[in-house]
């Protein structure tokens, strides 16, 4: 029996055969029992209706699903109508963000909400309905004034109302062991979920615009594997499998895919794994 948390990340297709492979994968996916299943969300409400309606959608085949919400750029009636959209369909679980906006300046100062103001709008708008999760960043976020304050705002999210951290995906060795020593030193009760995303060619570009490092070893096993789809797949399930049960060792209340709607690489990580 499995003792830490599982959970896959999904993002709302486009199409019709976009969403055909994302039940199949979500089908898929059950067989390794998962805690949930969250669903992102497009900065500026750019995918408000795809994130609810599958929310909606697979929430009836299996209850657990995490829409992922966001302020950036979003009116707040647009906001709350969502919210109570989620209410009212017997979804009980959020990720609450700040979101992405193409708009940020990573040198600007300008922003004037962040993800605890959602947090507490959450909490205003329906108490404890919810359980809600927030991000954290291994390497800390790209707009932070340094490492330091950027935990201290991940504790007052949680002392706001978050339930569990859930973190940004992360390669390499030491990631872990310094972040999760600086983050042990804060008290936090809550359980922190390690995110991890396979890595493949087209993925180390989405890494870079994250700000997320990827030692240089493992770029050159990747871009090696580029056309050897096979190879790709034993490399990411080798390596993460004893990446995950590092981060399970070492303090990690679970495991958080960003599955990129895939679904084999994780059944086998999982068969390995628990
Ligand atoms: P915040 O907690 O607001 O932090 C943003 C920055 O502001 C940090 O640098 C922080 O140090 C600083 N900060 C925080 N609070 C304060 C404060 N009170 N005063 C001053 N500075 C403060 N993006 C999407 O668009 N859609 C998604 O679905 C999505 N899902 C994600 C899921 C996970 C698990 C993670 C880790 C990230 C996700 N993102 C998503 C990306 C995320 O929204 C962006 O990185 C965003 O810029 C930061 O969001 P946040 O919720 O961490 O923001």
């Amino acid at each position: 029996m499995r003792q830490t948390s599982l959970s896959f990340e999904f993002f709302p297709p486009k199409t019709e055969a976009g969403l055909e492979k994302l039940l199949h994968s979500h089908k898929a996916l059950q067989i390794t029992q998962p805690d949930f299943f969250s669903i992102t969300y497009g900065a500026g409400g750019s995918t408000r209706e795809r994130t609810r309606d599958i929310a909606l959608q697979f929430n009836k085949i299996s209850p657990n699903i995490t829409p992922h919400i966001s302020l950036s750029g979003d009116d707040l009636t647009e906001v709350k109508q969502l919210l109570d959209d989620y209410k009212n369909n017997n979804i009980h679980r959020l990720v609450a963000l700040l979101g992405d906006n193409a708009n940020h300046n990573p040198k600007s100062t300008a922003i004037t909400m962040h993800a605890i103001d959602m947090v507490r709008l959450i909490r205003q708008h329906s108490d404890d309905y919810f359980h809600i999760s927030v991000a954290a960043y291994p390497e800390t976020h790209y707009l932070a004034k340094d490492a330091k304050s950027d935990l201290q705002f991940l504790k007052e999210k949680l002392d706001a109302g978050g339930n569990q951290t859930i973190t940004q995906f992360f390669y390499g060795e030491t990631v872990w062991s310094d972040f999760y020593e600086r983050y042990s030193q804060l008290g936090i009760k809550q359980p922190i979920i390690a995110g991890v995303m396979p890595l493949s060619p087209q993925s180390l570009g989405f890494c870079e615009k994250c700000q997320v490092h990827v030692p240089t070893a493992m770029k050159a096993k990747v871009t090696q594997y580029a056309d050897d789809q096979q190879s790709l797949h034993q490399y990411n399930l080798d390596y993460l499998t004893e990446f995950c049960q590092n981060l399970l060792n070492n303090g990690a209340d679970g495991i958080h895919f960003y599955s990129l709607n895939q679904c084999n690489l994780f059944i086998d990580i999982c068969r390995k794994l628990y």
